[in-house]
């Protein structure tokens, strides 16, 4: 008997499941749903969604779309298949930079990685009236007529007026900071100097570390104004034909201080012929100060650091910073780009900092449309490379 009720089992439950419409409750008391009820259920979850949902394919067209994604990107509904993805999404970081056409477009990413990347914060929308700050999913998926992926979107508009509320709060207050600290370090330079009379030797020692200090509340200040002015979209960079040589020479020379206390070679080998970079030199010259002075931090007496230079493609050049350190721990390399992320390993607490260095760098680099990485062994050091764009002529100058 009971075997009887076993074998009639799988036919009836198939038989169920491709064409009833009715739902029944199953042997442990749950809603059997059937596939087409699924359908409908997750058909009515995608129409209603508040989320914008699209599906796009390899070539960069929207092939569908939910009401919410419409009603977001301004798309009429009769047009709705066929839009390309530059026209309607047109993917931007938080600093209003393009990514379509480049290796930071989120469906590049995602379909070259062949998985989904969660979680992105861009600004979509083809005019500035309809920009409109996200966060963004995108899951490739392979379908009969081709690979593509799904985007989910979801508006952050109203997150954001809280979090620009914060962040204004920061950069008044770093602003603020900034002046005093300043005036502190100028009578300090004066004092030093001896426009106030002659100083004693131990004078003049404890004068110098209270320098220091204010130096380095100076930088805090200077990146946390940095970080908070970028997240406000008002960072901005000035580009322009730059000598690398000369550029990578002046940051060495205001390092060469710290690389002789810390009893690190310093090695300049950029080729003379490198081109001219399309780059705002202030900003680059962040970049290098930050990897060089960490390349320094994080070298033991006798080690060193070397600056180099290579053709990267047509339009790119590669600069790396590599070191003869520590190396970063495994735990540490997924979480270094992290804003205030500071490993937890044996040398870090001697070494200072407060983990804005690598953010910052990133930030800058991608700004110029270059990307930023590094690889790293321990006990035998890393190297830290970016791509920053060739100047290419005039037609820049007026982009
Ligand atoms: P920090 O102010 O702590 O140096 P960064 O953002 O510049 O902040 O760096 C983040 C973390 O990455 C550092 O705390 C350190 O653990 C690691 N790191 C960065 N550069 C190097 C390097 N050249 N060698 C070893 N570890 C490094």
């Amino acid at each position: 008997m009971q075997k009887q009720d076993q074998q009639k089992e799988p036919g009836r439950e198939s038989a169920r499941e491709d064409t009833s419409t009715s739902t029944e409750l199953g042997r442990s008391g749950i809603k059997v749903v059937s596939r087409i009820e699924r359908d409908e259920v997750l058909n009515a979850l995608i129409e209603h969604s508040s989320d914008a949902i699209m599906v796009l394919d390899e070539q960069f067209l929207v092939r569908e779309s939910n009401p919410a994604a419409r009603t977001m990107l301004k798309l009429p509904r009769d047009e709705e298949m066929g839009w390309k993805c530059r026209e309607v999404l047109r993917c931007k970081n938080l600093n209003r930079m393009e990514l379509c056409g480049t290796s930071s477009c989120p469906l590049t990413r995602a379909l070259q990685q062949h998985g989904p990347l969660p979680n992105e914060e861009l600004v979509v929308g083809s005019q500035r009236e309809s920009f409109c700050e996200v966060s963004a999913s995108v899951t490739p998926v392979d379908a009969s007529d081709g690979r593509g992926a799904v985007f989910t979107v979801r508006d952050l508009s109203a997150l954001k007026v809280a979090s620009q509320v914060r962040a204004n709060f920061v950069s008044m207050v770093s602003h603020e900071l900034r002046t005093p600290l300043n005036s502190v370090h100028g009578f300090i330079e004066l004092l030093l100097q001896g426009h106030m009379g002659e100083l004693t030797e131990e004078q003049r020692l404890y004068l110098g570390y209270t320098q220091e200090g204010v130096q380095q509340l100076i930088s805090i200040v200077e990146d946390i104004l940095f970080m908070t002015r970028s997240d406000l979209g008002q960072f901005e960079t000035r580009q322009q034909g730059v000598q690398l040589y000369e550029l990578v020479r002046l940051v060495t020379r205001n390092l060469q201080p710290q690389a002789l206390k810390a009893g690190v070679a310093l090695v300049l080998a950029i080729p003379q012929e490198t081109p001219l970079l399309y780059i705002d030199p202030q900003r680059i010259k962040q970049v290098l100060n930050n990897l060089i002075a960490n390349a320094i931090k994080y070298t033991p007496p006798g080690g060193s650091v070397t600056v180099t230079a290579r053709e990267h493609d047509a339009h790119f050049q590669m600069i790396t910073v590599t070191d003869t350190g520590y190396g970063i721990p495994l735990e540490d390399r997924p979480h270094i780009f992290e804003r205030f992320y500071q490993s937890n390993h044996s040398q870090q607490s001697k070494m200072g900092g407060y983990g804005l260095g690598l953010a910052i760098a990133r930030l800058i680099v991608e700004q110029h449309g270059g990307t930023i990485s590094f690889d790293t062994a321990l006990e035998k050091g890393s190297s830290f490379y970016f791509t920053l764009p060739i100047y290419e002529g005039a037609r820049q100058d007026t982009l």
